[in-house]
């Protein structure tokens, strides 16, 4: 029996999904695979869990949840939890770096991508007595991978006597890739629909659509939070920057608290998240495996100095810079256009205070928990948000939603891999979605800043799924590893283009991780290697997998664990005030010079970039190892929450090594001296290994006789799968010794209106 708090139980008695716990729980019993459609908020991710504890299902064996999206797997753990009143060790979760997961745990959440792993170690995932496939609308890689696998699982686990049930949760109706995909389900599984009371909400186009959407998202925030009753604001633009951007100039708008007061607070979260990173830190160590005790001895905390403190990133004068011109220009469009009206005048009176909060999965989780917080007296509401909030959270108290229309979207090359960010138009169906998250209280708005046309004539009906739009490498990689020799025969929801899959394969193949059958079995895939094997269990990229098996050698392993740890998270070091996707002359970059000084020390024509990530990963461990972590972060441009990123891979990584490897007794050193030349050259070798299809050769200008064709070509190279030759990205140590041939890391497009330019970054010399 569970026991609830008498406010949960009235709170979960409103959500729509309740009023069908019968029937759901019904047909749930009957039938081995259900899918569970209803609109978000409607309550599938918090309750559902909770009906099938209830039903017994968590007796002996576990209930797992996946999300796609590891933001929504820690919230919607606490809250079940919470409403269940069952500690954290009962209700837990999962993610790549972290969990609470116990020997106590009945449910648990996790990434999608945590499961495909467990199914590698336990392919009937004999844990489990139910698997719910949440946000499975959302047709992330590994969930549609994950239902092509359960479809096969299910059965056999029904032959063995212990069956498992499969629940696909979808916030839209649109499920037939799932129920009439006959490969993947014989018999189409029975589709529970929850029915929700949706409030009407009134959409208002614009007349024209602007370019710049996020000045514009500014002002109307502005008019509404000015002229429209009460009720929440809740604003979607693309990315973390666009979203503290907006967060900064509304607080400064609408200020909640007199200035100091404010900072002091702010000082006091950036604490937290201090001390909230010092905590995931422990439990990483806690579950490392005990057999590691000389391993734990030698991970000493950093100790955090609270004396010692300086805010990082906000305040920079680069930010106020570009903060300063962005008000300037709003200003200026504001007194122009006809908005103008109600703002001006009001904006001189009283204010109310406008509660601001920003939301996006790089966030701590702490913060993102404030969205669910109650909001100060006399406040209204607005959150700034990235598309996280269209499915995977529901904000409570939203009555307007503004809406971009756009999204950042990865592209990828389906054959050399080469990628672009890019702000695209959303498709209709996430707009619809937007626009319902103002309808869940009452009658709302939804402000879109585009125009009517725009949306019918480039608005596409849905998105693609994932799997048809990224590399398919790892999990091809993946899928072999756990005997699925013909991927192209995997019951997909969607299958992967053919192309893609070709690609991956033959990548693989150059990588070592494959190997061609010879030819009179053509039509053989080709067969997994021992060396694919080795790389497959890495939670890596297959790249960097071969450079971690490579490393045994020449004591190089402390150094490439460090470095793969590195490359694999996103952003380790900051571009202040602009997106990594641009190119920016160096002096823009005020980091630039320290970087170069990092790079340049004895071996820097070894490694080029990729050894100031070395440098800057080293460094930061040092000073946390005195207690001044936040600080070094701030005065060096690196990312403080990648680099605890960075740490806990590195934990993690040595930790895989120490069990795989036989005779390894790695630890995580606070001060691993910089490589020797000797060392340098051989992680050179390593890196050439790794990345032996990302090559490139200098344009060779002396062949060139017209003169501004030479200097156009200056940083210019040319690789073996692209036409077009690609240039020397402005952030790299080598721009200006330019060597003649390279290995680069990442290639990419930059779109500026019509014209394309290919960049390449991440740049080691090869002599
Ligand atoms: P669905 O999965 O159908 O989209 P959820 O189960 O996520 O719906 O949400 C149900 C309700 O629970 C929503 O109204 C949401 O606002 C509320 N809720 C979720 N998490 C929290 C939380 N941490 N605090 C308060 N309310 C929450
Ligand atoms: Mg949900």
């Amino acid at each position: 029996p569970v026991n609830r708090l008498a406010k949960v139980q009235e709170a979960r008695l409103r959500l729509p999904i309740l009023a069908e716990e019968q029937q759901v729980m019904e047909t749930i019993n009957e039938n081995p695979i259900v899918i569970v459609a209803g609109a978000t908020g409607s309550g599938k991710t918090t309750q559902l869990p909770q009906f099938l504890y209830e039903a017994g299902y968590a007796q002996h064996k576990m209930i797992g949840v996946t999300e796609p999206r590891r933001v929504a797997a820690i919230a919607m753990s606490k809250r079940v939890a919470h409403e269940m009143n069952l500690s954290e060790r009962e209700v837990s979760y999962l993610i790549r770096f972290e969990g609470n997961v116990s020997p106590a745990t009945r449910i648990k959440f996790m990434t999608d991508g945590v499961l495909m792993k467990e199914i590698e170690s336990d392919f009937l995932l004999n844990k489990y007595s139910v698997i719910i496939l949440d946000e499975a609308h959302e047709r992330s890689i590994y969930t549609d991978i994950l239902v092509g696998l359960l479809s096969r699982i299910v059965p056999l686990r029904h032959k063995r006597g212990s069956p498992l049930k499969l629940i696909v949760m979808s916030a839209t109706l649109r499920v037939s890739d799932f129920t009439e995909n006959t490969r993947l389900f014989k018999q189409p599984p029975p589709l529970i629909n929850v029915e929700c009371r949706q409030y009407p909400v009134t959409i208002h186009f614009q007349k024209r659509t602007p370019e710049d959407y996020v000045a514009e998202a500014y002002r109307k925030a502005l008019k509404i939070h000015n002229q429209l009753p009460e009720g929440g604001i809740l604003i979607f633009v693309t990315g973390q920057q666009e979203v503290n951007l907006l967060v900064r100039k509304l607080r400064r708008c609408f200020p909640y608290r007199p200035q100091q007061e404010q900072q002091q607070n702010e000082q006091q979260e950036q604490l937290e998240d201090v001390a909230e990173e010092n905590f995931d830190m422990k439990r990483v160590i806690r579950n490392i495996r005990k057999s590691k005790k000389k391993f734990l001895a030698q991970m000493e905390l950093p100790k955090i100095n609270l004396d010692d403190y300086k805010l990082p990133g906000d305040d920079t004068e680069a930010d106020m810079h570009e903060q300063a011109e962005e008000d300037h220009s709003d200003d200026d469009a504001l007194s122009a256009g006809e908005e103008l009206e109600g703002v001006s005048e009001l904006s001189s009176g009283p204010k109310q205070p406008l509660w601001v909060l920003p939301l996006y999965s790089l966030l701590s989780s702490e913060k993102q928990n404030r969205i669910f917080q109650p909001v100060p007296e006399d406040c209204r509401l607005c959150v700034v948000s990235t598309n996280v909030a269209e499915t995977s959270l529901t904000i409570p108290h939203i009555k307007y939603v503004v809406d971009s229309g756009r999204q950042k979207t990865r592209l990828y090359d389906k054959l050399t891999g080469v990628s672009a960010f890019v702000v695209t138009y959303t498709s209709k169906a996430s707009a619809e979605q937007r626009a319902g998250r103002a309808g869940r209280i009452s009658a709302g708005h939804c402000y879109r800043l585009y125009s009517s046309a725009v949306y019918e004539h480039q608005f596409m009906e849905f998105g693609l799924p994932d799997i048809q739009q990224k590399p398919v490498d790892d999990l091809m990689l993946q899928m072999r590893s756990m005997g699925i020799d013909r991927v192209v025969h995997f019951p997909f929801p969607t299958p992967p283009d053919q192309l893609q899959l070709q690609a991956a394969e033959q990548r693989l193949t150059v990588l070592g991780a494959l190997k061609a059958t010879p030819g009179d079995a053509k039509d053989l895939p080709p067969a997994m290697t021992p060396l694919g094997r080795v790389i497959s269990r890495f939670p890596v990229a297959p790249r960097f997998g071969k450079m971690l098996a490579l490393s045994h050698q020449q004591g190089l392993l402390p150094y490439t664990v460090c470095l793969v740890a590195a490359l694999s998270v996103q952003e380790v070091l900051q571009e202040t005030g602009v997106q990594r996707t641009e190119d920016v002359a160096p002096k823009a970059n005020k980091f630039h010079e320290k970087r170069q000084r990092w790079a340049a020390s004895g071996n820097f024509q070894l490694l080029g970039d990729p050894m100031v990530l070395l440098r800057a990963v080293g460094a930061a461990e040092y000073a946390g190892s005195r207690g001044q972590l936040p600080e070094f972060c701030a005065t060096n441009g690196l990312r403080h929450k990648a680099i605890s990123e960075v740490r806990k891979l590195r934990v993690q990584l040595t930790n895989e090594i120490n069990l795989n490897v036989s005779g390894a007794q790695l630890s995580v050193d606070p001060q691993l001296k910089p490589p020797s030349d000797a060392q340098a050259r051989f992680l050179r070798q390593i890196l050439l290994a790794g990345m032996g299809d990302r090559v490139a050769r200098k344009v060779p200008l002396s062949e060139i006789t017209d003169k501004e064709e030479r200097r156009r070509l200056k940083y210019a190279y040319n690789t073996p799968d692209m036409v077009d030759p690609a240039f020397l990205h402005a952030s790299s140590v080598l721009k200006q010794k330019t060597p003649e041939w390279i290995i680069y890391q990442e290639a990419y497009e930059l779109r500026n209106g019509d014209s394309e330019k290919m960049f390449l970054r991440g740049i080691t010399a090869i002599e």
